[in-house]
This record gives structure tokens, C-alpha cells and sequence, in this order.
């Protein structure tokens, strides 16, 4: 199918581009990889008037190691992000986590800014912002703003992000401790049934489950103190997964444990 007609702007600047979307204001959509957007466009499940394709705007593209963490640009493509050597030194679960999001064609196209934008409760990027406690950089008519990844995942495919608002860019922390990311899909490169991010350290353990719920759960698994088993009973306690076509309420349930005590055991020997 092809998509419904849509004004195209193409901005050279980041100015240009929160001008360009502040004047479209809710009929406004940014266009980075377009792997996300342009299928829904095509079956019609999104209808954006204008398009602000950022893929021309200088400077986006750059992942850069700041005090604490790596800052990724909106235009830093996932394959970009998941090579890059300054990316994993500041933070191994980053390239640990992109080896699972897609296939090679669909990351050397896509955005890890993108998909945070996206906010896919199953997307694997998401989950490790919020576990890592990470933030989102939004550029808008009124200036500058850092969201934490805390409030920025509001429900599936919803963000706190402003209309008018551009994202450039989005923060991963280093963090205190081994990390470790594992998931179940039918086929690799599937968007998974369930997954798990984890990160333990000496004083705290904490997972980021993806799959169930509206945003990415975050449970911390401190007071389990070590034993697994248990911090995956705590796992099962707090999430609340839905069924769908592909696995039942229970069984998310059930293998969101499993993941948890596997991710946390990985995480704990790293
Ligand atoms: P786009 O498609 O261009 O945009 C997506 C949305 O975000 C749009 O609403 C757009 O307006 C908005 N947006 C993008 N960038 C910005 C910005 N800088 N500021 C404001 N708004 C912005 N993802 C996974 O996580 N895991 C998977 O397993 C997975 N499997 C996939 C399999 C296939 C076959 C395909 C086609 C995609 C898959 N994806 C998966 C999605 C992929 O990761 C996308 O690249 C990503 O979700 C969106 O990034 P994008 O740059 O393509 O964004």
C-alpha cells in the first residue's frame, strides 16, 4: 500500500526542523530511519499531514562520551550506536541490547533515538533507558529540556515528548555494576514475547521488563539480595502482561520470571 498524501519538509538545521514542526504542530511528525513509521503510513495506521525528515540536518548523527554516560544524536543509526566502541565502553548493554532489536537491514536504517521515541512497549531500547535510568533530550520552541526515561514512556507508543518538540538526543548512563539482556522471540529479530534487562551491582539489582505492560517495567530486586529465584517471584508479583495472539497473560508471566532469574545471574557474573 502506499501511504496517504503528506506535505515533506526538509530542514538543514535543528532551528529549521522545531520550526518546521512547531508550525505543523499535531499534524507534524519527525521522519528519522522511517522503519517504524513509514510501514504503519503505508497500512494506514498513521496519517501525519506533514513530515519533518531530520536525516538531512547537520550534526544529529553523533555519539559522543560525556561525564557518566554516552550521548546518542537523533540520527545515530542502531547498526552506528551498536559498533561504535565509545558507546560500549561508556556502557556495554547498549550494543548487548541492539544485537537484538531487528535484523542488520532494519539497524542500519532505524534509530536508537527513534525507537525510545517510539516507545514500543516490546522494543528493546526503551527498557534498557529506563533501567539504566537514562534521559531523552528534547529540542522545542521554548529551548531546551532533559526528560528522564522515568517520565518519558507515558503508554504504548505515547512519550512525554512535546508536540513541536524534536529529540536529539538520548543519554545512556554508565552504571555501577555487570548488565545483561536477554529475550524470547519466535523468530530472531521478532519483536520479543518477553525480555529482560538487568543490572546488579553491589548495593542494588534491578531488571527492566519489555512485553508487559504499557512501558517498560522496572522493578527493583535489591531486597532479594542475591537470590534469583526469588527476585524472579518479586518479577511475577509486580508485572501485569496481557495476552495476545502469541502467548497468554500466565505464560508472559511465567517466562518474564524465567528471564529475570537468567538476566540477573548473567548481570551478577559479569
Ligand atoms: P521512524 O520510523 O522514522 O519514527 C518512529 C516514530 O518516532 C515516529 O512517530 C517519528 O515521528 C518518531 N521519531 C523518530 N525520531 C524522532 C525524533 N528524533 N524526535 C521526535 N520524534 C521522532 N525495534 C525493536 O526495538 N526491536 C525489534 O525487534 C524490532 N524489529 C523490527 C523488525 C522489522 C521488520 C522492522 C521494520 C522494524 C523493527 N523494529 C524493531 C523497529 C526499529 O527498531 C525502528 O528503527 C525503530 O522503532 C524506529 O526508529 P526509526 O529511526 O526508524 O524511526
Amino acid at each position: 500500500m502506499k501511504p496517504p498524501s503528506f506535505v515533506y519538509h526538509a530542514p538543514a538545521t535543528v532551528a529549521e526542523a522545531v520550526e518546521a514542526l512547531a508550525a505543523a504542530g499535531a499534524d507534524g511528525k519527525v521522519l528519522a530511519g522511517g522503519q517504524s513509521l513509514i510501514p504503519l503510513m503505508n497500512m494506514r495506521l498513521a496519517a501525519p499531514g506533514q513530515l519533518v525528515d531530520i536525516n538531512h540536518v547537520a550534526g544529529l548523527g553523533e555519539i559522543t562520551a560525556e561525564a557518566g554516560g554516552v550521548r546518542v544524536g537523533a540520527l545515530a543509526r542502531h547498526a552506528e550506536v551498536e559498533a561504535s566502541e565509545t558507546a560500549f565502553a561508556a556502557q556495554p548493554l547498549v550494543r548487548r541490547a541492539l544485537r537484538l532489536v531487528a535484523h542488520p537491514a532494519v539497524r542500519n536504517r532505524g534509530t536508537t533515538v527513534g525507537s525510545i521515541v517510539h516507545a514500543d512497549p516490546a522494543a528493546e531500547m526503551p527498557a534498557v533507558l529506563a533501567l539504566l535510568g537514562g534521559s531523552v533530550r528534547a529540542r522545542g520552541p521554548e529551548g531546551e529540556r532533559d526528560i528522564p526515561a522515568a517520565e518519558f514512556f507515558t503508554g504504548p507508543m505515547e512519550s512525554s515528548l512535546r508536540t513541536g518538540e524534536l529529540a536529539v538526543s538520548a543519554f545512556f548512563p554508565a552504571a555501577e555494576g555487570g548488565t545483561a539482556i536477554v529475550e524470547v522471540a519466535r523468530r530472531h529479530g521478532d519483536y520479543a514475547m518477553a525480555g529482560v534487562a538487568a543490572l546488579v551491582g553491589p548495593d542494588h539489582a534491578r531488571v527492566a521488563c519489555l512485553s508487559v505492560g504499557a512501558v517498560p517495567v522496572v522493578v527493583d530486586v535489591t531486597e532479594a539480595e542475591g537470590d534469583w529465584a526469588r527476585a524472579a517471584r518479586i518479577v511475577r508479583e509486580r508485572i501485569e502482561p496481557e495476552a495476545d495472539i502469541h502467548a497468554t497473560a500466565d505464560y508472559r508471566r511465567h517466562l518474564t520470571g524465567v528471564l529475570a532469574e537468567r538476566a540477573l545471574k548473567e548481570a551478577a557474573d559479569a
